[in-house]
C-alpha cells in the first residue's frame, strides 16, 4: 500500500508538471497544490490495487457544506461600524466556536480538492465532510484564523484579490505564502475584485489570467481554484476560468447540494458570527 501510495503521488506529480504551462524557460516549476487524485497506476505485482470508483454521472447529487467567512477579527462595535461591517465579520471566539463544534460533532473539514476528486473519479468524501474558505485575503485571516485552523488540525482554501495583498488591513505575500507552505489551499479572488460578468473580455482575461500567474509565482504552485468576487458569474465567464486553466470555481448559493456539472458554480454558504448560522445549515446533513 505503501508502495502504491508513493507510486500514487509520484506519477500525479509528474502529470501535474507535465500540465503547467511553461510560458518562458525561466518560469520556475510550480507542485500542484492538489496532491490526491486517483488515477491508473502503471500495473505492478508488488502494488495493491487501488481501489476502483465510478466517476459520477454529471447530474449525481452530493451533499457537501461549504462555509465561506470573509473578515475575522474581534467585532466591531455599532458606534464605529456599518450593519455589512459586522455583517462580513465573524470574531475569533465566533470563529474557534465554529471549529470546535465541527470537531465535537465529528464533522470533517476536509479540502475542496475532495470535492474535485470525487468529481473526477468518485472517490468517496468521508462521512460528513464539511471544507472552509475564506474570501479577499484580509489580514484578519492570517492573524486569527489561521493559528485556529492550526490548533484544530484543519485546512481550509484562501482566495485571494492579488491587487489588495499587501495593503493596509490585508495580508502581505509572505503570509500568503507561509499558509500555502503550511497545508493551506490558495485560489484566485480575482485582481481586483471586478464583478466578472461586467467586465469586458480583455480585463475579463487579465482578472482570470493575471490573478492566477501571479499567485503562482507568489507561492510557487499551481493555482486552479476560483472564486467569482461578490459571487458573479456567468456562462462567460465559466468558459474563460476554464480556458485561463481553473479546475473549479465557487459562488455563493444557500444549498448544501453539489454536481459535477456545476463544478465552477460550486456552493458556499455565507458563515455568521453565531453558531446557529453553521448548525442551521448542517440539519439536513
Ligand atoms: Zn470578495
Amino acid at each position: 500500500m505503501l508502495l502504491a501510495t508513493i507510486g500514487a503521488v509520484f506519477y500525479n506529480w509528474m502529470r501535474a508538471e507535465n500540465t503547467v504551462q511553461i510560458n518562458n524557460s525561466s518560469t520556475p516549476t510550480l507542485l500542484p497544490q492538489r496532491t490526491l487524485t486517483q488515477e491508473p497506476l502503471p500495473s505492478s505485482a508488488e502494488m495493491t490495487p487501488e481501489p476502483s470508483y465510478q466517476k459520477p454521472a454529471d447530474n449525481a447529487v452530493i451533499k457537501f457544506p461549504v462555509f465561506n467567512y470573509h473578515h475575522i477579527r474581534p467585532m466591531p462595535d455599532v458606534a464605529s461600524s456599518t450593519i455589512t461591517d459586522r455583517a462580513f465579520t465573524v470574531s475569533p471566539e465566533g470563529f474557534e466556536a465554529h471549529l470546535k463544534y465541527f470537531k465535537d460533532n465529528n464533522y470533517q473539514i476536509v479540502s475542496v480538492y475532495d470535492l474535485l476528486d470525487y468529481f473526477d473519479t468518485g472517490k468517496p468524501l468521508p462521512p460528513e465532510a464539511v471544507a472552509i474558505s475564506f474570501d479577499d485575503g484580509r489580514y484578519g485571516q492570517y492573524k486569527w484564523a489561521y493559528p485556529l485552523l492550526k490548533k484544530y488540525g484543519m485546512t481550509a482554501t484562501f482566495f485571494i484579490t492579488t491587487d489588495w495583498i499587501d495593503k493596509r488591513d490585508f495580508m502581505t505575500w509572505q503570509q500568503v505564502k507561509e499558509m500555502s507552505d503550511n497545508g493551506m489551499s490558495i485560489g484566485s479572488h480575482s485582481l481586483d475584485h471586478a464583478a466578472m460578468n461586467k467586465v469586458d473580455d480583455k480585463q475579463l482575461s487579465a482578472e482570470l489570467a493575471g490573478s492566477k500567474k501571479i499567485l503562482e509565482e507568489r507561492i510557487g504552485k499551481k493555482v486552479d481554484l476560483l472564486a467569482y468576487p461578490g459571487g458573479s458569474y456567468n456562462d462567460h465567464v465559466i468558459q474563460l476560468a476554464k480556458e485561463a486553466g481553473y479546475q473549479a470555481a465557487f459562488s455563493v448559493y444557500k444549498i448544501i447540494d453539489q454536481q459535477p456539472k456545476f463544478r465552477y458554480i460550486i456552493r458556499r454558504f455565507h458563515a455568521d458570527d453565531w453558531l446557529e448560522s453553521i448548525t442551521e445549515k448542517l440539519v439536513n446533513y
